[in-house]
């Protein structure tokens, strides 16, 4: 018997019939030529049926909202009349948390509480992009001289692709659209292939909200041609991208042949750093959180803890026993922390580095294989404790995106900066210490977009998040996330006949 915490199948009743996604284009709902299941990684059956999108339909969606975008129906209206939009929108997912937060918990495998902090707490996304629609300034010069006044305009950016993952698919969809939208720029959107319901569900509360027809469309489908499609088209200004490195690369790679601009959230392999001096038990259940949080699909997991050698044995005990008390299983009970893995396939792959750890050295501390869940057809992994990791493993170095936590030591501030910075990505860090001044230093030197102090994973929207080195660019959220989607125009402005003629007339 496994000593660890499993929640076996409620029984609930899952919806009679699988719900039923289409493509939103130029305010009309469009069925697509053929469709794509997707089965629930927890429960086994078919949960959606969705349109899946082909070339054209890629193409239908751009032109509307180019066409949107041009007729200045959204681009052109006042920043107030935009934020009472996002407003409405931010109201109408507040009144549909449960339809979507059930859909998203039967798609991603995730715990439903989970879901439904994930839902309503995109609201406040909403809302808080709506307070800086009504606050898009420029700058203005006017110090060049009695004749002349020079103005730096703010506009939105124009078309943008909006194409998102698997793992948090209503809020890092609340990351973008709303923030675009502030900025004034009409979108389209492409889910991921394993979880387009919420996405669906999105357009339905928009168009009740009342966003004018081409501001926001959707095509569901694959990659392939869809997301192809919308990192390439001409008549698309910008591409806005999460997920993971490899496709990151494509998409600049396709944006490139147009120059147009590329916003990237990406992958992390992000570092806890844990000194002798920390709140150990507030440490512990920090790493606990950031490795098991969403199954360790999670560009933010806390993948890697690195800690002081003195300490390491009895740290890396602490957190195996709280790992025994996570509660694994069933997504739609209660009280489960941590449900399915998205796919049979990733979590051959999550089983592979634990495998190559071991072979490499390391000792798996806990866990180390599939979980079963007694009732549930899905995939589930355990939750996994690897010590003994160096620097070189690949467990160490790459994303692994499952409850797997690889832990390697150091001894000196030097060397825990040396290691949290020896990987390609560079997306979060953490830092656990009482003393202030080994904090500052951590977070002044190591190569992150966000550094936590004695926390983890607290966000905020107005605090700002991205990555460092191969975890992406730009920023998303807060004031820069929506600079990222306007242009910057210069007006230079004469008063006065004042310029001097340049052709010497004779
Ligand atoms: P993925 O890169 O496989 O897919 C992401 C999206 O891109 C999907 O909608 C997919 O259909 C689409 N896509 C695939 N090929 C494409 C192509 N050639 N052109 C255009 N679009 C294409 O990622 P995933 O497996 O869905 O998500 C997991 C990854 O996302 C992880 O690497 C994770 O770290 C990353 N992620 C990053 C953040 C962040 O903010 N930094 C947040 C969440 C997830």
């Amino acid at each position: 018997m496994l000593d660890m915490t499993v929640i076996a199948a409620t029984g609930q009743v899952l919806p009679e019939r699988p719900f039923v996604g289409r493509h939103l284009i130029g305010g009309a709902w469009v069925a697509g030529s053929s469709t794509f299941d997707r089965v629930s990684p927890a429960h086994g059956v078919v949960v959606s049926c969705s349109a899946l999108g082909t070339a054209a339909d890629a193409e239908a969606a751009i032109a509307a909202a180019r066409a949107a975008f041009d007729s200045g129906v959204w681009s052109r209206v006042t920043g107030k009349a935009r934020a009472a939009a996002l407003l409405r929108v931010a109201d109408l997912i507040e009144a549909n948390v449960e339809r979507i937060a059930l859909l998203e918990t039967l798609e991603s495998g995730k715990p439903i509480s989970q879901s439904r902090g994930e839902v309503s707490g995109a609201a406040d996304l909403w809302r808080y992009a709506a307070s800086l629609a009504r606050n898009i300034t420029g700058d203005s010069h006017n110090t060049l001289g009695a004749d002349m006044l020079g103005v730096i305009l703010k506009e939105p950016i124009g078309v943008v692709s909006v194409i998102t993952p698997w793992n948090f698919p209503f809020w890092i969809l609340s990351q973008k659209l709303p923030f675009a939208l502030a900025a004034g720029c009409t979108c389209v959107v492409k889910p991921s292939e394993m979880t387009p319901s919420s996405t669906v569900m999105m357009g339905e509360l928009l168009i009740e909200a009342g966003l004018p027809a081409g501001v926001v469309n959707i095509v569901l489908g694959e990659g392939q041609p869809v997301g192809a499609v919308l990192a390439s088209h001409p008549d698309v200004d910008m591409v806005t991208f999460t997920g993971s490195t490899a496709v990151g690369k494509a998409i600049s790679v396709a944006a490139s042949a147009t120059l147009k601009k590329v916003a990237l959230e990406l992958g992390g392999k992000n570092p806890q750093v844990i000194f002798p001096d920390a709140d150990l038990d507030s440490a512990a259940d920090a790493v606990t959180f950031g490795i098991y949080f969403n199954a360790g699909e999670c560009c933010n997991s806390g993948s890697r803890v690195l800690v002081h050698e003195d300490i390491a044995e009895a740290f890396v005990a602490k957190v195996t026993a709280l790992s025994r008390q996570v509660a694994f299983g069933d997504p739609l009970h209660a009280d489960t922390q941590v449900g399915a893995i998205i796919s049979l396939a990733h979590q051959g792959k999550i089983d592979g580095y634990v495998r190559d750890a071991v072979a490499a050295g390391a000792t798996v501390a806990l866990g180390g294989g599939p979980l079963n869940v007694p009732g549930l057809a899905g995939q589930f992994y355990q939750p996994t404790v690897v010590s003994g990791v160096t620097a070189d493993m690949a467990i160490a170095r790459d994303e692994v995106f499952g409850p797997v936590l690889a832990c390697l030591t150091f001894r000196t501030l030097d060397e825990a900066v040396a290691l949290a910075n020896d990987a390609a990505y560079g997306l979060s860090a953490g830092v656990w210490s009482e003393n202030v001044h080994t904090c500052l230093e951590f977070a002044r030197r190591v190569q992150a977009g966000t550094i936590w102090t004695n926390t983890w994973m607290d966000g905020f929207p107005e605090m700002t998040f991205g990555g460092f080195k191969q975890s992406g660019q730009g920023r998303e959220i807060g004031r820069y996330g929506l600079e990222e989607f306007l242009e910057v125009k210069t007006v230079a402005m004469r008063i006065g006949r004042t310029r001097p003629n340049w052709v010497k007339t004779r």
